[in-house]
């Protein structure tokens, strides 16, 4: 049996790790803040010391972790997982990066002998809890192979999209949509309201067209009965805009309607709702 490793049991990580545990696996957790391991220990995880110690005592690891600097803080360094990783054993980073972090953690994990593949995801709590997620892998082949059954616990597609930084990429490039798509809902939501229309309309109607969609599904009523408990934290996504953005600038690629999603939820962030969900952005239009 392959054992796997798991570092970082944030909202997602933790609902990942559980399924991988519950799956069968042999798991081993770490967190920063190692009181979160409690709940994956009681289910029947190990927990290791340090993403060195789990390194090099898992076949696979995992990770999902903030940003591009706790990606790259639990790999590289006398503690991190490339100290730990040795000849063959396989790295799977699932954290939202941008291309170049992911490029960088694929450098320091292969050469220290190690195999590594990038898998962000696309979905929230619920799907990362339902084992649906769509994973978006890159990288090493034979550890996405082998990764598979892995995968198949946590996800409900996988596909390999080629060398590491394609997975980084589709995965901003899918969020810099949902951004916009979130930011212009609201700022319609609001004019609804204002404009003396009835929300329950507004949803039916949207729900009845050509832009009818599961976001705003979600986040419709969320708005409407102002529940911004976290799914997905409202920080994240203006994490996501950012390197989104950043990829446009490498690029010489103006995305004008993504700069003004950006500067949407940096005012929601700097409002204070950076531990909210992304709905919370709706607060700072309303
Ligand atoms: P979260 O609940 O905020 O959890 C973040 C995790 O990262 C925690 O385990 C945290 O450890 C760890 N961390 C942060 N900084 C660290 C550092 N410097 N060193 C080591 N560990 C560090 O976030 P999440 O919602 O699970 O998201 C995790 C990743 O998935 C992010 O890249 C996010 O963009 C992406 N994502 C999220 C969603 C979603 O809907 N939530 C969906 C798709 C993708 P502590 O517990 O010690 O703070």
């Amino acid at each position: 049996m392959t054992r796997i490793g798991f570092l970082g049991l944030g909202i997602m990580g933790k609902a990942m790790a559980l399924n991988l545990v519950k799956a069968g696996f042999e798991v081993t957790v770490w967190n920063r803040n190692p009181s979160k391991c409690a709940e994956l220990v009681e289910q029947g995880a190990k927990q290791a010391d340090s993403p060195k110690e789990l390194a090099a005592n898992c076949d696979i690891s995992f990770a999902m972790v903030a940003d591009p600097e706790a990606a790259l803080a639990i790999c590289l360094g006398p503690d991190g997982v490339a100290a730990g990783i040795g000849e063959g054993r396989g790295y799977v980073d699932m954290s939202t990066v941008d291309d170049a972090t992911s490029q960088a953690i694929d450098k320091a994990i292969t050469e220290a002998g190690g195999r590594f593949l990038e898998a962000p995801v696309s979905g929230t709590k619920k799907p990362a809890e339902d084992g649906t997620l769509v994973i978006l892998a890159a990288g090493d082949k034979s550890l996405y192979d082998d990764a598979l059954p892995a995968f198949k616990v946590m996800g409900k597609m996988s596909p390999y999209l080629g060398e590491v930084g394609q997975g980084a990429k589709m995965k901003l490039v899918v969020n810099m949509i949902m951004g916009g798509m979130l930011s212009i809902f609201s700022e319609g939501m609001a004019l609804a309201l204002k404009s003396g229309l009835d929300a329950q309309q507004l949803s039916e109607v949207l729900d009845a067209g050509a832009i009818a969609n599961p976001m705003f599904k979600t986040k419709g009523p969320m708005l409407l009965a102002e529940d911004y408990r976290t799914s997905f934290p409202l920080k994240h996504m203006q994490k996501d805009l950012r390197l989104a953005l950043a990829l446009g600038d490498k690029l010489d690629l103006a995305l004008p309607t993504a700069a003004i999603t950006n500067e949407a939820f940096k005012q929601a962030r700097k409002a204070g709702y950076a531990d909210e969900d992304i709905a919370a952005v709706y607060k700072t239009v309303k």
